[in-house]
This record gives structure tokens, sequence and C-alpha cells, in this order.
């Protein structure tokens, strides 16, 4: 086997510390980061692909926290139940090179539309057979008889994204049947949604026991469980029967508040703010105007979230970007704006947004001591980009200001001799 040497040269490095990005050179061998030299020009290039990066930025592979890439131009919820499963797959294939193309290295998988869209596509990205984000493959939503993913009428069945089951056996058969089939990432929907006919997102509709019987079927398997909660109470539930990554939270009360600290070392948490802002200024094409969408509670939910939010990074609670990626007003590939808006809409600095997008990633995906940081001996996931996102964090959405996207100390994509670099910062 070769064993493939990457140098990079004269780089700025931001190694997802939360320090100041420092001038170095990084040496990558046998898919791994071997050595970082803090003086330029002391590694040896011997038998190795040198890239010169001309003082551009080199920091660690994104990660999707809140990922579904098997979602695509969804108007509706419902739109996803309609797409047949060949198409569906062709979809899921091309949304997985889109995510590596715009720089996610790896994937954490919120919820799949198919039982087996998210598993297969991990299975032939680990083969090598397809260009993808390393990818931990989600189960569909598991979802009570009336909540957010049951699109049934009494009088006509509708397929959805989501899964339903009610009861203990249901959800107990439901969660082995995603394990039997290869899930990494079992999603339960505890709590309703604002824009879900039956229970809006004020509602817990999944029981206590329901939900801990899902974590425990999902323990024995070995598997992570997330969870969609908007409720307090649906918040507080999660945590008690020990779900790991609770996604959205915005109405968390000072008793969730104190509960999500109290598990701050074992959980996530993911305000998925990228669909809301999507859905109040960029839904007008999709028929959402902002009025309806004020309407619908997105307002709220943006405003919430962003006290919520505040709170949590306060209590260093663990948060992940990851907008809902994947309907109409959230195109894949854009994925990247949720750095931005931790910044903008919700008081994240630069860095710490960049920290939820890298090393907080790697952290989730079960990998926190070998992925998500420049740090030797970790996971050689890398980009080298043209700009500097701690002074403009948008730039990282430009797939053109991506000029290297190393995986597994692979280069997948290296446009580092044609690139015309931007003006160094003095
Ligand atoms: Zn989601």
């Amino acid at each position: 086997m070769v064993m493939t040497r990457v140098l990079f040269r004269n780089a700025k490095v931001w190694d997802a510390t939360g320090a100041e990005s420092f001038p170095g050179d990084v040496l990558v061998e046998g898919g791994r980061i071997k050595t970082i030299a803090h003086t330029l020009n002391q590694l040896s290039g011997d038998g190795a692909t040198v890239v010169d990066c001309n003082g551009m930025t080199l920091l660690p592979g994104l990660v999707e926290g809140h990922a579904h890439i098997s979602f695509g131009g969804a108007v509706k919820d419902s739109d996803l139940g309609l797409i047949p499963p060949e198409e569906h797959l062709l979809l899921t294939m091309r949304n997985a090179k889109t995510l590596l193309d715009h720089g996610f290295t790896s994937a954490y998988s919120a919820a799949t539309s198919k039982l087996r869209l998210d598993i297969v596509i991990r299975n032939e990205i680990n083969a090598g057979r397809l260009p993808g984000p390393r990818l931990r493959a989600g189960s569909p939503e598991i979802t009570v008889t009336g909540g957010l993913g049951d699109e049934r009428q009494q009088h006509m069945y509708h397929e959805s994204f989501g899964m339903i089951a009610d009861g203990v056996e249901e959800i107990t058969k439901a969660v082995r049947l995603c394990c039997r089939e290869g899930a990494d990432n079992i999603k339960i929907n505890i709590s309703g949604d604002d824009l879900s006919p039956a229970a809006h997102g004020g509602l817990t509709v999944m029981s206590e026991e329901e939900v801990r019987t899902a974590v425990s079927v999902a323990r024995d398997f070995g598997k992570k469980i997330n969870c969609h909660a908007r409720a307090a109470n649906s918040v507080k539930r999660a945590v008690k029967c020990g779900v790991d990554v609770i996604y959205h939270c915005e109405s968390a009360d000072e008793e969730a508040l104190d509960m999500l600290e109290s598990a701050k070392d074992r959980i996530f948490v993911g305000p998925a703010i990228g669909i809301i802002y999507g859905t109040l200024y960029e839904g007008e094409p999709w028929g959402f105007t902002h009025e309806m969408a004020v309407k619908f509670g997105m307002q709220r939910i943006l405003d919430d979230s962003r006290a919520v939010y505040t709170e949590l990074r306060k209590r260093g609670v663990r948060a992940l970007i990851g907008g809902d990626y994947g309907f109409a007003q959230t195109p894949q590939g854009t994925n990247a704006r949720d750095l931005k808006h931790f910044v903008d809409l919700l008081g994240y600095s630069p860095s710490e947004a960049l920290q939820c997008g890298t090393r907080l990633g790697g952290q989730v995906m079960g990998l926190g001591d070998e992925l998500g940081m420049i740090k030797e001996g970790f996971i050689a996931d890398i980009l080298l980009v043209n700009g500097d996102p701690l002074k403009d964090l948008d730039m990282m959405v430009h797939e053109e200001n991506l000029v290297v996207i190393m995986k597994d100390g692979e280069l997948y994509k290296d446009q580092s001799k044609s690139v015309s670099v931007q003006k160094k910062a003095a």
C-alpha cells in the first residue's frame, strides 16, 4: 500500500482549540496529521505532495451536526414521502457529494427519510465507491400517531419521512428494525412541530415510557439517539431518559436549562436555526411569505433560540451547527451558513461557531480524540480556504473559496496551484 504523504507549507493554522491562528507547516501521512511545525520550512517534503498554502487558512473539515442527506428541495414535510425510492437514492447520493464539495468531511445524521437511504450511502462512501462525508447514518424519525411525521388521514394512507410507532412494544420493534438495518443514530420525535397539523411544537406527545424504551433499545445495540424536542417538557424528558443529542430546545425553561447543564458532559444540543431563518426571510419563492412564517411561530422560535442558546453557551453546553438543510429554502450545499447564523442570530463568536462546526462535531461523531482538530495524531480531514473565516464566516459557504478539501489524508480537491490568493491581512 502506498502511504500518501502531503506537506502543507506556509499555512495559517486554525486548530479548533479556540486559540488564535498561527503560521505553520502541517505534514500528513497515512491518513493522519503526523507533524505540526510552528516554524516554517522545517519539515522535509521528501516523497510528499507539497501544497504551497501561501498564508491561506488551514482548518479542520466541517462536521454537519444535523444532517438530512436524503432531504432535497422539499417545500412541505409531506413532499419527502412522495419521492419514489429509486429517485430518492440518487438524490441522497448527489447530496452526499454536494456536502463534501462544500467542505463537510463528516456528517452526523439527524434522520433519514426512508429507512435504508443513509445506510447504503454510508456503506458506499466507506467502500470508496462514492464521494461523500464520513457519515453516521440516521434512522427515520420514529414518531407516535399524530406526531411530527405522521401525515396519514383517517380515510387515506400517506407516506412520509416518519416511522410511526406507539407504545413500548412498537417502539421497541421500530428501534430494533433500524438497528438491524444498520443505522448509527436513532431519531425520535418527542415534541410536535409548529408546521405539523395535529401536534404543535409546544406539545410533548411521545410518552416518557416510549422515550425511555427507545433509548434503552438504542443502547442495547450500541447506537446513539437523537430527538426532536421544542417544548420545555420534551427537553426535560429527553435529558431524564438519556437521549444523546437534543435538537431545537428553544422553549427550554429554567428547569430544562439546569437539566441540560447538569448533563453537559454527555449531551449535545442543536438549534437547527438555518430553517427558521430561511422560512422567515427566504421562503417567498416557495409560498412562505414573511407574514405566514411569523404566524407559524418562526419569529418566536428565532427570538427564543437566541435567549436559550445564549444561556446554554454561558453554561458550557455543547451546540452543533446544522439547520435542517435539504428543504427548498435551505438547499443542500449551503449548510455552512449556519456558522454565520450562530454569530448573527445566536450571539456566538466566530471562533466559537467554528468550534461547534469542527471540534464539537468530531465529538458527536464519537471520535472526539481523533477528529475535528488540527492536532498531531488526528484524522487528516483538512480544509485550506482562501480568506479568513474568523473575519468573514460567510466565505465558508462558497465552494470557490475552498481551495483544498482533504478527507482521511487524501486530497479530494486541490486547487492550490491555480488559486489567486486574496490580499493577505497585514
Ligand atoms: Zn431535522
